[in-house]
Order: C-alpha cells, then structure tokens, then sequence
C-alpha cells in the first residue's frame, strides 16, 4: 500500500462530539483553540432548529447536522474523522472563501482498492480495508471563514446557524459543510488542475473517469500539458461514470439554451451560449435561420452601434445576424440589428474565456433572442461565413432551448465538469459545471436554492461518490 499526506495535522486536538447513524460514523475533532471558533463563548439566540445557546456551540450543531446528513448516505464500518478549525480565510466585501475541505491522507494500491495505480481519500480507503489505515491521522481537514459577515467580510452577512435551511439572503452553513465534506470524503482529485501534474505520479481514481470529449481520452491517460490543456476546455469536459450519467436522466432538468448549427457539415453539432437578461427568453422548437455577420465596414466596424448601413441591413435582414462584442451595449446591438430586420442575433465575445457569459441590460422594444459565444466559438463560426453573397452564408442554426439536451450535460447525456478559461486552481475539474439544472451542491459557488439533499432525485453528490468506489 501507498500512502501519502496531503497536508499537515494539527496539535492539540480535543475530540468534541460524534454523530452515530445507520451507515455511517462521521465525528467531529475540534482543532480551535479555547475561546475561539468551536470554543467562541459568545451568548447567541437559538435559531432554526439549532439550539446552542453559545456561537461555539451552535458553530458545532451544525457540523454535526452534516455530518448526520452524511453519515445516513454513506456506508462505512470506521469512523470518519473531520479535523475542523475555524480560520481567517481570504476574503472581502464582495468574495470569500466560506470554507475548504479535503482528504487529509490519501492512499493506492491496497489489496481491496477497486482500482490499481489510483489515489482513493482516507477516508475511502478505510471503508474499503474495513480498519482506519492510520489511526493517528484524521480523514478529513476542514477549514471555515471565521470572519464571514464582520467588517470587511461580506459586512453584516454571517453563516446562517440554523439547520432548517431557512437562511434568507445569508450563507447556509449546513449547505457548505454537506458541500466540503463530499470534497473530503473523495469528490476532488489530487492531480494539479493547472499543470496536469499527477500527485506523486499517480494519478487519481477521478482521473479515471474525468473524459474530454474533444480527444476521446481519459485524464489518467493523459500528460500533463494534455490534462493542462483539458482543464480549461468548457464544455467538453465530462464525467464518464455509470451512476453519475445514469442519475442525471432523473436530477436534471430537460431542456438547455443552446446554439445548433444545423448547416454546413462542417461546423454542424451544438455551442454553448449564454442567454440575454432582454429580449424572449430561448424557447422550443426555437428559431432556425440563416446565419449572416455584420460586415465590417468603416466607420461602425460592424459593431451595430449605430443604425446599420444600407449593406449591412441588407445582409441581415431576415436572418441571425452574428456581431462582435464591444463599443456599446448589448442592448444597443440588439436593438440597432432588429430595426434592420434581425430575427435573432449572437454576440461573439472580444475576450478569451469560457463559459460564456450572459448578456447584460434591458430594453422592453427587444423582441427578438439574442445569445452570446465564446471568441473560440465566435472564430469558427466567422471563418464558416467567410464565403457567401452579400445576402447568403449557407450557414443555418437554431436558437434554442434542446430539449434532447439535460441542462447540464452534453449531448450524449455526460455531465459536465467545471472547466472554466482562465483556470481556477482548486475550483477547475473538481466540480460540476455551472450550467447543471436544477443547481447542483457540488457546483463551484454556493447557490441560494440548494436543498441539503446530496442524492438523486435532487443530487448528483453521492452518485458520482459511488462511481469512484464509495
Ligand atoms: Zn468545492
């Protein structure tokens, strides 16, 4: 057996509390010191459901509250053990890191792992031997945002204590403990996401199921400059498990906003767009039309700021005009393509990145659907439209919601992956994709309508937990 920390322990533990169910034990070591974070004596109101009557102690119910939640879904014969400390971690007025969490210890090549040559989280590892592997090292570390809602910090906007999930415009603290904890007990892989670099030169058992779908391969077959390259390939990054693809057909929601081309061969298949705040929202069966740029013609640069000249109106006219991003506002494009006889419009973006973003503004005269594509989409698209008349592309595409499409997932049902470009290190790769439908816990950002659910038919957490040999 292989084994490696990941990170460093703590002195001075003092064990709290644990929480026995049916599956599973999940117990709660407190790393803070006296007076502080678990320990803080400050007197506070019950609230919730949560009936601690000091911060420290309600700071503690509702990790319990999680680990419960946990506990009940997993099934374990050792005790998991979550170090917790509460820490001043980055934060500002308008980001922070609520918290982080992961396997403190990972472990490869034991008699019971399901998978050779792959890296499972203590946590995993001890479920699968059916002994803790070291019992001096917890499983799990976790690290919460002490200062949340004090000046400075999300001002005025704290954890909310309580377990009914009644958080109002706070953060719900069970939601991103139930959300770290699945970090820790395995949802996250140990290779690098930026240099593709594999962890002591072994890759992950999620590296044995995170596909891209542009090359055909796996991440663990990988090298790392190809992982690299992959990690920031947005929508095309999938995860390629039974239980994971098998639930998304009963937790996602049918139907996604999305970019056909339907015309020539070529550029044929499906592109990820972002929806405009203006105009009829993407519908179904959609709009299908004939795809035709604003032709760059000094003084406007095709950039639809002003009324489009004569050319140009004629030209799209009755069609999907395609505009660069920049100048003015998308409403002003919009609105300058529609009074030319637009019947929809995409905004190629003027920045790299990826996913696209949606469109900003309002203007109650829109009437037509506009979308927005990456600059990587918008190239290919452009060089699709190179050749044509001044009245015909031959590029034909509908403007829609897929119903044949989980939003969420690709086309042949995988979900996808968080790969945005520019990377972002310990966010990219390990979780799902912003576009999930209804929002996911294992998304990269903490959403106001999660459920403290973390299986289907509302949750895609324990699913993709299995698949790795949960
Ligand atoms: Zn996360």
């Amino acid at each position: 057996m292989k084994s490696l920390l990941t990170s460093i322990g703590m002195a001075a533990v003092m064990l709290m509390s644990s929480v026995s169910w049916a599956a599973a034990t999940i117990t709660i070591v407190n790393g803070d010191p006296p007076g502080m974070g678990f320990n803080d004596p400050t007197a506070v109101a019950p609230v919730g459901g949560n009936s601690g009557t000091t911060l420290g102690a309600q700071r503690l119910n509702a990790f319990q509250a999680a680990a419960s939640k946990w506990g009940a879904t997993l099934d374990s014969g050792v005790t998991i053990r979550v170090l917790a400390t509460w820490d001043a971690l980055p934060c500002t007025e308008t980001a922070a890191v609520l918290g982080s969490a992961g396997a403190l210890e990972v472990f490869a090549d034991f008699t019971q792992a399901p998978q050779r040559n792959a890296w499972f989280s203590k946590a995993e590892t001890n479920k699968l031997i059916g002994f803790d592997a070291d019992p001096a090292t917890p499983d799990i570390r976790a690290r919460f945002n002490v200062n949340l809602g004090q000046p400075g910090c999300f001002t005025g906007s704290p954890f909310y204590l309580g377990l009914d999930n009644n958080h109002g415009p706070n953060t719900d603290l069970v939601t991103v403990l139930l959300h770290e904890f699945a970090h820790g007990l395995g949802f996250q892989t140990y290779t690098d996401d930026q240099t593709g670099e594999l962890l002591a030169g072994i890759p992950s058992i999620w590296d044995y199921f995170l596909l891209d779908t542009s090359t055909g391969k796996v991440w663990k077959d990988m090298s790392n400059g190809e992982r690299a390259t992959s990690a920031v390939k947005s929508g095309k990054l999938v995860w390629s498990g039974v239980q994971v693809t098998n639930a998304a057909q009963v937790v996602l929601r049918a139907g996604t906003p999305i970019l056909t081309i339907l015309a020539p061969p070529p550029v044929a298949g499906v592109i990820q767009v972002g929806t405009a705040a203006f105009g009829p929202p993407l519908g179904t069966p959609g709009l299908t039309g004939e795809v035709m740029p604003v032709v760059d013609t000094p003084p406007d640069l095709g950039l639809a700021c002003a009324p489009l000249s004569a050319v140009n109106a004629l030209a799209v006219r009755g069609r999907i005009a395609l505009v660069d991003r920049g100048q003015c506002t998308f409403v002003i494009k919009v609105r300058n393509l529609q009074d030319a006889g637009a019947i929809g419009v995409i905004v190629v973006d003027n920045v790299d990145g990826a996913p696209p973003p949606g469109l900003g503004g309002a203007d109650p005269g829109i009437h037509i659907p506009a979308v927005r594509v990456t600059l990587e989409d918008g190239l290919l698209l452009k060089q699709a439209l190179a050749r044509r008349t001044r009245t015909h592309s031959g590029l034909f595409a509908n403007l829609g919601v897929n119903l044949a499409v989980r939003a969420g997932t690709d086309a042949l049902g995988r979900v996808l992956m968080y790969a945005p470009r520019p990377n972002q290190p310990g966010s990219s790769v390990s979780h799902y994709d912003t576009s999930a439908t209804p929002n996911q816990l294992m998304e990269p950002a903490i959403n106001a309508d999660l459920r403290h659910e973390v299986r289907p038919p509302y949750d895609l957490t324990f699913p993709l937990l299995k698949d790795i040999g949960w």
